[in-house]
């Protein structure tokens, strides 16, 4: 098992439609795009953060 990868940045938040400040965790899809997937501090709606494609 690797550690897993973390995140720290911003991202739109669908239901606060602000963008927030958050730390997540690095996944990769099936497709190979990797995404940063957090929560949102304020009202705690998922955040999604597409970061392209893997190395
Ligand atoms: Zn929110």
């Amino acid at each position: 098992m690797t550690e897993p990868e973390t995140y720290t940045g911003d991202a739109y938040c669908v239901k606060c439609k602000e963008k927030r400040d958050f730390t997540g965790t690095v996944k990769v899809s099936d497709s190979g795009r990797r995404m940063a997937q957090g929560i949102c501090s304020v009202c705690g709606t998922k955040l999604n953060r597409i970061l392209g494609k893997a190395q």
